[in-house]
């Protein structure tokens, strides 16, 4: 199985990335956890380049390029591999976040984007995707409460670019809608992780 987790930031996709690893764990699912961009080294430094704050010339379809770089990096070298040996997959974002956020948020189009990354990735798709759906001001709320995020160039966006980021999601949520489970992540940890392992248990015994 290929999984991956979406959302906005602040959605709290770390939180579930832990409470799914815990579940794969308790089913006896061989796994590896790995996210985007990065994963491995060269997708790490590929990250560095796109998510450092001083780099505020950057060119929108630059940044699509260089995700769908990193991604095509950290597909070859790591998930196809895994998924080859049948350990399962679980990636912090994915493809969805490139069309989401390259595509719909920084207007360069959802299909254009998606054009570059079926190229990337050779048309692999995820399994089964988690988006965790929030308002991002409860979002952003949550980054500012809490400690220790690594400060990226994402944090000079406006209020209103993390709103075009999850009108994206969900456009893209209705796409794929098989694929794309939308959680509503405002509400407690307790109940978003319970929904979760529904569709997770349901995925495992397909
Ligand atoms: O998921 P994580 O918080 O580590 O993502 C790092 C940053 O990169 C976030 O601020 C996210 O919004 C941004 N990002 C982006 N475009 C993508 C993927 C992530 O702007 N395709
Ligand atoms: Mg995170």
């Amino acid at each position: 199985l290929f999984i991956t987790l979406e959302g906005g930031d602040g959605s709290g996709k770390t939180t579930v990335m832990r409470e799914l690893e815990q579940a794969l764990e308790e089913h006896g699912v061989a796994f590896i956890s790995t996210r985007e961009p990065g994963g491995i080294e060269i997708a790490e430094k590929i990250r560095e380049v796109i998510l450092n704050p001083q780099h505020t010339a950057m060119d929108a379809r630059t940044e699509a390029l260089l995700y769908a770089a990193s991604r095509r990096q950290h597909l070859a070298e790591k998930v196809e591999p895994s998924l080859e040996r049948g350990i399962t997959v679980l990636c912090d974002r994915f493809l969805d976040s490139s069309l989401a956020y390259q595509g719909y948020a920084r207007g360069l189009g959802i299909d254009e984007v998606l054009e570059i990354n079926l190229f990337a990735t050779k048309g692999r798709f995820p399994d089964l995707t988690f988006y965790l759906d929030i308002e991002p001001e409860e979002g952003l709320a949550r980054i500012a409460a809490g400690a220790g995020r690594e400060v990226n160039r994402l944090d000079m966006e406006s209020l209103q670019f993390h709103q075009k980021v999850r009108e994206g999601y969900r456009i893209i949520g209705g796409m794929y809608p098989e694929r794309i489970k939308t959680i509503d992540a405002s509400r407690s940890k307790e109940e978003v992780a319970a929904e979760i392992r529904g569709y997770l248990s349901a995925a495992i015994k397909e």
